[in-house]
């Protein structure tokens, strides 16, 4: 296979095409010998107080370094390793790696606050999360309250039979986060029944936010939704002052975005306030 895969394979993959099975199932082998060769990295972005500048947290996001490829975005892949069940084995592997290099950066006497990881429904599901979260946490020291499962509101409202599970990982101490709120039609009835501990504005909401109008109104919701449940609330997608200004305005304390740092290589990351 791997000869026929060189160039035409870069075609095949257009950002935006629709992929057909074939497609897909040259792109899971490539992912599978991706896990295998280490070619699946992680990159960090902080998450910053508006208040102070300080990083309060670290997300870490998977980034696949192909030599074929080039450097493929989670946007393509993650759908595909969801599929074929792959998910299970990346996400262990991203879960691992992300605790081994926040407890390398506090062995250096830095303080990176919290790691973010993103958990995929399927991975929930799976029946082994539970069980590895526990293992990672041992096997590394990481303290248990520095760990943050970051879980697509989407998925949470699919399927109410993860309640458990969530109590399980807050039994071990992790915290919960719920990613891309305000996209997944949660009810408010649902969000009470879950046990999370902060909410993650989609960047959708946020790119609006500098006219008067919707956005606003929806940022302003959660930020009193969140405070009222005593939930922490972070905005996604923060790339410019004038978003930063009305999230301060609004009311929301943290946020993550370009305007702060993209996300970057472990080398890369600077655990400096990003402004005084
Ligand atoms: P997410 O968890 O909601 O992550 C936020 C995405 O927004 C990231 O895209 C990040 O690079 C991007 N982003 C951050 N700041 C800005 C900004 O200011 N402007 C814009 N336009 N984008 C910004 P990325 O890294 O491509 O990841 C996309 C999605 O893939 C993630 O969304 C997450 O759902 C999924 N993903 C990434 N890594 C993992 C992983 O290790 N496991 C699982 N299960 N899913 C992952
Ligand atoms: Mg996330
Ligand atoms: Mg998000
Ligand atoms: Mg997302």
């Amino acid at each position: 296979h791997a000869k026929g895969e060189g160039r035409g394979t870069v075609t095949v993959f257009e950002p935006g095409m629709a992929e057909s099975r074939r497609d897909e199932l040259i792109l899971e082998g490539a992912l599978k010998r991706a896990l295998d060769n280490g070619e699946l990295v992680c990159h960090y972005q902080p998450q910053v107080s508006l208040s102070t500048g300080r990083i309060l947290g670290l997300e870490a996001l998977v980034r696949w370094q192909s030599p074929e490829m080039g450097l493929v975005s989670p946007g393509r892949f993650i759908p595909v390793a969801e599929t074929s069940g792959l998910i299970v084995a990346l996400g262990a592997h991203v879960l691992r790696e992300a605790c081994r290099q926040y407890m390398r950066w506090f062995d250096q006497g830095a303080n990176p606050g919290r790691m973010a990881v993103n958990v995929s429904g399927r991975q929930l599901r799976s029946g082994s999360l539970v069980a590895l979260v526990k293992a990672v946490l041992e096997e590394t020291g990481m303290p248990p309250e520095s760990l943050e499962l970051e879980i697509t509101e989407t998925f949470l409202v699919e399927d109410l039979a993860i309640v458990p599970i969530l109590s399980d990982l807050k039994a071990l101490g992790v915290r919960l986060s719920i990613d891309d709120f305000g996209t997944g039609h949660s009810s408010l009835a649902r969000l009470k029944d879950l046990p999370v501990d902060k909410l993650k504005i989609d960047q959708s909401f946020v790119r609006g936010l500098s006219e008067e109008g919707d956005d606003q109104a929806i940022v302003r919701a959660i930020v009193a939704l969140g405070g009222s449940m005593g939930l922490d609330v972070l905005a996604e997608g923060v790339e410019t002052e004038s978003q930063r200004h009305f999230l301060q305005s609004l009311g929301c304390e943290v946020a993550q975005g370009y305007l702060f740092s993209r996300p970057v290589a472990a080398g890369d990351v600077s655990l400096q306030a990003v402004f005084p």
